[in-house]
C-alpha cells in the first residue's frame, strides 16, 4: 500500500495521476448538483462520467482490470466530489468501502476475483446493506440470517436504508451466519443484481443527501454459498469498513464544508469590492470557517497516515486504541464539518440562507447535517466510552 506523509498524501491532487479524471467527474457533478438535490434523484450524469474515467474500479488491483489506487487516493476523490455534490461524493465513498471489502477480504476465491474483474472492466456500482429492520445504525447486530438451500444460500432482509439500491449492480449485505446464530455472529454476503430482488418499502424524501436515493427495501437474495466471505463480519468491519468508511465519509463532509467556505469567500470578497476594500462585519466568520476546515483536513490527513501505516498490521488495526481513534474520527469530522458550514452561513448572512442566491450554503448545510446521524454520533460515543476509560491520557503531544 502506498504510504505517504500525512498532508502531502491528501490534499495535493496535482501529484495524483488520476486527478484529471476526478476533476472531470467533479465538474459534471457540480453542473447537476442542484437538480439532483431538488428532485432527490440519482446523479446519473456524474456516474456516467465516473465510469468513463474508470473511477469506479480505481481501487481494484491492476491485474484484475483496475488501477490499484491507494485508500488515500480514493479519499482525495471523495473530497473533490464532495465539494461539487455531496451526494455524488457519498455514493462514491460507499461504493469504494464495498470495493475495499472485496479486495481485502475476498482472498483468492474465484467468485471474488471475477467480481473484482467486473468492477474493474465493467465499472459495476456496489451498494451496501447493513441497516436491518429496527436495528438502526447498529452495524454489529443483524436480524436476518443466511439459510442454506442445497448448494446455495438465501436471505431476506428488511433493509430500511439502501443507498442507490435501485441503481446498484451488486449489493454486499450483512446477515447472521445461520438462523441459529447470535445477532452479532455476522457474515458479509455478496450478491449481484440477478441474484437478488428489491421490493420498495420506504422512500427517501430527506433534508439533505437527497441524491443518494437511500430508500428502504425488502432484500431477497439467492446466491451460491461461496459468495459468503470467509472472514467474519466482525473482522471485516474492524479492519476495513470502520476505518475506510470514516476516512471517506469524513472527506466527503470536508468537501461539502469546503464548498460552503468557497461560497462565503466569494461573498466576502464581493462585499469588500463594493465597499472600496472595507471588509464586511461577517469577515471574521469566514476566518473561523477556514480555521475549522483546516483543522478538519488535518484531522483526516493524520488519521489517513495512521491507517496506511497500520493497514497490513492486523494487531494494530484490531487494537482498542486504533478502533477508538477511527470511531472518534467520524464524530470529530462530522462536528467540524457542521461547524464550518455554520460559520460560512454566518459569514454570508441572508445571501447564504437564501436558496436562490449564488452564495447559498443551504444545500451544503442540509447535506452535512446527515453526518451526525449517519451511524449516530451518540451511538459511537456510547460504544467508545469503556475503551476511553481504559486508555491512558497521552504523556506527550506526539503519542
Ligand atoms: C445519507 C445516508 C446514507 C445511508 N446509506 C445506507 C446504506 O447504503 N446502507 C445501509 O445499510 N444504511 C445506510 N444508512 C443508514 C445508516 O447506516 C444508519 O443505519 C442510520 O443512520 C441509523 O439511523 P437511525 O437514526 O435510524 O438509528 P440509530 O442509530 O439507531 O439512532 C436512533 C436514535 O437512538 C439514539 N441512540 C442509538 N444508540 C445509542 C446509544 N448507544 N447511545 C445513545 N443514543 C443512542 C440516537 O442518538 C438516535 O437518536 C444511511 C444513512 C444516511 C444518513
Amino acid at each position: 500500500m502506498n504510504i505517504q506523509s500525512p498532508v502531502t498524501a491528501l490534499f495535493q491532487t496535482d501529484k495524483w495521476d488520476r486527478s484529471r479524471g476526478s476533476k472531470a467527474v467533479a465538474a459534471v457533478a457540480a453542473v447537476h448538483a442542484e437538480a439532483v438535490d431538488r428532485s432527490a434523484r440519482f446523479p446519473s450524469e456524474a456516474f456516467a462520467a465516473a465510469r468513463a474515467e474508470r473511477l469506479l474500479g480505481a481501487m481494484i488491483p491492476t491485474n484484475l482490470g483496475g488501477q490499484g489506487a491507494s485508500v488515500s487516493e480514493i479519499v482525495e476523490v471523495c473530497y473533490a466530489l464532495g465539494r461539487a455534490c455531496a451526494s455524488t461524493g457519498m455514493i462514491y465513498a460507499m461504493h469504494q468501502i464495498m470495493v475495499a471489502c472485496l479486495v481485502r477480504h475476498g482472498g483468492d476465491a474465484d467468485w471474488a476475483r471475477d467480481l473484482q474483474r467486473r468492477v474493474g472492466t465493467e465499472q459495476l456500482l456496489l451498494g451496501s446493506s447493513t441497516t436491518d429492520g429496527k436495528g438502526g445504525g447498529d452495524l454489529r447486530n443483524s436480524s436476518c440470517a443466511v439459510t442454506q438451500q442445497g448448494s446455495g444460500m438465501e436471505l431476506t432482509k428488511s433493509a430500511t436504508v439502501i443507498s442507490y439500491g435501485a441503481q446498484a449492480d451488486a449489493i454486499l449485505t450483512t446477515a447472521r451466519r445461520s438462523p441459529e446464530a447470535a445477532s452479532s455472529d455476522q457474515v458479509l454476503v455478496a450478491a449481484t443484481k440477478e441474484q437478488y430482488t428489491l421490493e420498495p418499502s420506504v422512500g427517501w424524501d430527506t433534508l439533505g443527501m437527497r441524491g443518494t436515493c437511500s430508500s428502504g427495501f425488502t432484500l431477497r437474495a439467492n446466491a451460491p454459498t461461496r459468495q459468503v466471505f470467509e472472514d467474519s463480519y466482525q473482522l471485516i468491519n474492524a479492519r476495513t469498513v470502520l476505518p475506510i468508511a470514516h476516512l471517506t465519509w469524513g472527506a466527503v463532509w470536508a468537501g461539502a464544508a469546503a464548498g460552503a467556505v468557497e461560497r462565503a469567500r466569494q461573498f466576502i470578497r464581493g462585499a469588500a469590492r463594493n465597499a472600496s476594500g472595507q471588509l464586511p462585519p461577517g469577515a471574521a466568520h469566514l476566518t473561523r470557517a477556514s480555521a475549522t476546515l483546516r483543522a478538519l483536513r488535518s484531522t483526516i490527513a493524520s488519521a489517513m497516515a495512521r491507517y496506511e501505516a497500520a493497514a497490513q498490521d492486523h494487531d494494530h488495526l484490531d487494537s482498542l486504541d486504533f478502533q477508538g481513534a477511527m470511531n472518534l474520527l467520524k464524530v470529530n469530522a462530522s462536528e467540524m464539518a457542521i461547524a464550518t458550514v455554520m460559520s460560512a452561513l454566518q459569514a454570508t448572512g441572508l445571501s447564504g440562507y437564501r436558496n436562490d442566491s449564488a452564495c447559498s450554503v443551504g444545500r451544503n448545510l442540509r447535506d452535512v447535517l446527515s453526518s451526525s446521524i449517519m451511524i449516530n454520533n451518540d451511538r459511537i460515543l456510547a460504544n467508545v466510552a469503556s475503551a476511553t476509560m481504559l486508555t491512558e491520557v497521552p504523556q506527550s503531544l506526539r503519542d
